[in-house]
């Protein structure tokens, strides 16, 4: 278990390179060993121009917010993402990885048929009938999605930004909802492997994994290490780095903002301005089929209740990861920073909870998100900083936008398809 302190931030960088036959061969520093920074470093290891790959992580394991606790008597608990969506060409993207890895047989799919994929609640205590209802419910709807997705405020988040899909259908087709039901024009093209191609025959919703999402990049890391191309560092904090130089590596201090040098101050302080929130996450477990209605979960609107963002009722989706003897209902509560920790779980005395807070986990896409990011990569090119910018803090929070977001910046940074 490791104390979750560190700001999501991913870096990339170039550290020398020599250059043999026609191509540059290549050494590379991934600094930030989650979810981010292990994709970019497997995106790294299938590109014959780089030779070796140095991955740094702060705390004692791989993975960052993917992280699950396997009790021993085989219940699993997700403390960070619990399932990921096939859709799209980042969706096919990371079931093309997962493939990669050999870990189609680890596959727990949830069909779009499946009850928790059917039902997904918002939490109302009274809907006031009035001619307004529906654009009540609308704002709660949309309220609830960002307090869902981001945890945030909806009336500060950019959707251009953190629901890129819908900003696209109603530029594309002049309307969300003809935008949604005649596509968006995607722009990426991913083709799709077997499992991808699986996923849409079975018309899966979502998916998790049998030892929950931790295989993931246990699998990864594993990959890399087999390559022999790779150094992974556990506990390796890099504290400054110097994206000008080639050859060397990294001495070390605390804030990653801080890790840059005083001639990055403009790339140094946007990096500042990008919040996030601290979310704290309650699993539950009881005894006994205890609940009122299966789906996949209820949201809890700001109207409803500032700190209570929602329940993730796990046992209906996955009940492969629930103990295998007698019956058990696992839930997650998800809370804001606004809620005290004795309030939320005050009511419950289940049998079994297990709580963090995670502080700062999600970044906040506010207004102007978009044109921060082209500024900050604007600098980098400008500057010729052999440096790349992944991770949730700029181009998607989701598993799938994160691991996308890593395949970018090392086409990016090398110039060529992955
Ligand atoms: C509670 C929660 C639930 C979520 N649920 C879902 C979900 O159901 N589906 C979904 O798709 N997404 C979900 N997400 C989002 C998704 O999990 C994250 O956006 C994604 O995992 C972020 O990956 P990352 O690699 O960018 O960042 P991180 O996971 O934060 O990894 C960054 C890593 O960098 C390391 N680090 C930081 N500073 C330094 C330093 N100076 N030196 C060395 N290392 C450093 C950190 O220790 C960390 O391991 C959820 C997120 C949270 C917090």
């Amino acid at each position: 278990m490791c104390p979750k302190t560190a700001r999501a931030f991913t870096l990339v960088t170039l550290l020398d390179f020599t250059c043999v036959c026609s191509w540059p061969m290549r050494t590379v520093a991934v600094l930030g060993g989650g979810i981010g920074g292990l994709a970019a470093s497997y995106y790294l290891c299938k590109s014959p121009q780089v030779t070796k790959v140095i991955l740094l992580e702060a705390s004692s394991r791989f993975g960052g917010w993917l992280w699950s606790t396997r009790r021993s008597d085989g219940a699993v608990f997700e403390h960070g993402p619990r399932g990921i969506r096939p859709a799209g060409a980042v969706g096919s993207n990371t079931l093309n990885m997962v493939d990669d890895l050999g870990l189609a047989e680890e596959i727990l799919p949830v069909s779009y048929s499946h009850v928790a994929s059917r039902n997904r609640y918002l939490y109302c205590s009274c809907v006031c009938v009035c001619v307004c209802v529906c654009v009540q419910l609308a704002d709660i709807a949309v309220d609830s999605l960002c307090r869902g997705v981001f945890a945030g405020d909806c009336r500060k988040l950019s959707v251009r930004s953190c629901f890129p899909v819908l900003y696209n259908a109603e530029q594309h087709r002049g309307s969300i909802v003809l935008g949604m039901l005649l596509g968006s024009g995607e722009a990426q093209v991913i083709s799709r492997g077997p499992l991808a191609k699986r996923s849409k025959k079975e018309s899966w919703a979502q998916w998790s994994l049998k030892r929950g999402m931790q295989s993931f990049p246990e699998a990864i890391a594993e990959n890399l290490q087999q390559s022999g191309r790779v150094q992974l560092h556990k506990e390796a904090v890099v504290k400054q780095i110097d994206p000008s130089a080639s050859g060397c590596l990294v001495p070390l201090f605390t804030a990653l903002s801080s890790v840059l040098p005083r001639s990055c101050q403009p790339l140094t302080q946007q990096l500042q301005d990008i919040s996030s929130v601290t979310v704290a996450v309650v699993n539950l477990e009881y005894d006994g089929a205890i609940l009122p209605v299966m789906g996949f979960g209820h949201l809890v609107p700001s109207s409803e209740d500032r700190g209570l963002l929602g329940v993730v009722y796990d046992s209906v989706p996955f009940p492969q990861h629930n103990r295998p003897d007698g019956q058990t209902t696992r839930l997650t509560v998800q809370t804001n920073n606004t809620l005290r920790h004795s309030q939320c779980v005050s009511e419950v005395t289940p049998p079994e909870n297990c709580n963090q807070l995670f502080a700062d986990c999600i970044p906040q896409y506010y207004e102007g998100h978009f044109q921060r990011v082209e500024s900050m990569r604007g600098f980098i090119r400008n500057n010729n900083l052999a440096l790349s910018l992944t991770g949730s803090c700029y181009d998607g929070v989701s598993v799938n936008d994160v691991i996308f977001s890593g395949r970018t910046a090392v086409e990016e940074l090398l110039g060529t398809v992955v």
